[in-house]
């Protein structure tokens, strides 16, 4: 439920809502707002006789119910978008800028990661990505550098300023990975990985959430209310395709996933045009439908010698077509930037 507090409601009364609420058996979740203060609240009880119980207090304003299954991720209960500030503040996901996180799909040594480092901060990009730890589909493929891929991104990160996205596999490396990561990414293959998303609510990072590949976009509201109501309200979701019957493209991309998500969540939206296709040709135009479509930002991947590649390499765009890509994107961009909704007031 969630119960919005009068303007200027005083702490002792903020304080006595709460009691209330656990009263009756719910959990407070969150409290947000200065000069009007929003409380969210989760759990199983008597909800009418508990809002109407609230209602009934003069510094209650109103008092709801959530119905979406997902809570705390929707509309209801926040209207305003979230903005995920990282690198200091200085990069701002869901906010007024179009975002774009380029780099291999593996961190393979450090002249690769360098070379794609500065090659994508030159080109326009804010985060690197690189996957120090590989979820691959054969236990004999390359399975990532680890700690070692880790120190890299960060040598990297020292070298460029870009913030650092890499993708976390286990619970067992969360604490491991928030050394390094400025952005912990949850894989396809991990989306409804339990464990791992309760413990990436415990982390102080920011989540990025790929959609599995055979999710729906219900399931994966869920997950991400996964890591949202285990204390970790920044989360990033993105769209890399779907599984479905055709075989031109990897996976099948549900571009429309997009605004859809942006109609049932509060949370960014990102794409990644890479593994949506499978096919660097497409990887440009898929990328300026995601502008068109108002997307928050990209994820995609870029390597120095996509031939040489350890994963990925047919989809990997070479640094001189990410520069063209990127000069093709800034008109979208443009348009992108006057068609964004003003920011909504709670
Ligand atoms: C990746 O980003 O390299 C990756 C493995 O992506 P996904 O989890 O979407 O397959
Ligand atoms: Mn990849």
């Amino acid at each position: 439920m969630i119960v919005s507090m009068k303007r200027y409601a005083t702490k002792a009364e903020i304080q006595s809502v709460c009691d209330r609420i656990l009263d009756f058996g719910y959990k407070i979740h969150a409290i947000e707002g200065e000069e009007r203060v929003v409380i969210g609240a989760v759990g199983v009880g008597d909800v009418t006789a508990c809002l109407e119980s609230l209602e009934a207090l003069p510094c209650v304003e109103k008092a709801v119910r959530i119905s979406a299954p997902y809570k705390f991720v929707s509309k209801e209960f926040r209207t305003s978008k979230t903005v995920i500030r990282i690198n200091g503040g200085g990069i701002e996901i869901g906010g007024d800028d179009f975002i774009v996180m380029a780099g291999p799909c593996s961190v393979e040594s450090e002249k690769q990661i360098m070379e794609s480092a500065h090659a994508v901060v030159k080109a326009g990009a804010k985060v690197l990505r690189g996957g120090a730890f590989k979820p691959r589909t054969s236990p004999y493929d390359f399975q990532g550098l680890e700690e070692e891929g880790l120190k890299l991104l960060r040598k990297a990160k020292q070298a460029t300023g870009l913030a650092i996205i890499t993708e976390i596999m286990s619970d067992r490396d969360v604490d491991l990975v928030a050394e390094y990561a400025d952005i912990m990414q949850v894989g396809a293959r991990n989306m409804q990985n339990f464990a791992l998303l309760k413990t990436l609510g415990r982390c102080q990072r920011p989540v990025m959430l790929k959609r599995g590949m055979s999710s729906t976009i219900r399931e994966l509201l869920m997950s991400a209310e996964y890591v949202v109501a285990h204390g970790n309200s920044q989360v990033i979701l993105c769209e890399r395709g779907i599984r479905t019957f055709e075989t031109a493209t990897r996976n099948t991309c549900d571009i429309v996933a997009v605004p859809v998500l942006q109609e049932m969540t509060h949370l960014p939206v990102v794409l990644d045009p890479s593994h949506a296709t499978g096919k660097r040709s497409l990887v440009p135009a898929l990328s300026r439908a995601a502008v068109a479509i108002g997307a928050d930002g990209l994820i995609l991947e870029v390597h120095p010698c996509p031939e040489k590649a350890v994963s990925d390499g047919a989809q990997s765009l070479h640094i001189d077509e990410f520069e063209r890509m990127m000069a093709s994107l800034k008109g979208y961009v443009k348009l992108w930037k006057e068609s964004r909704p003003a920011p909504a007031t709670v």
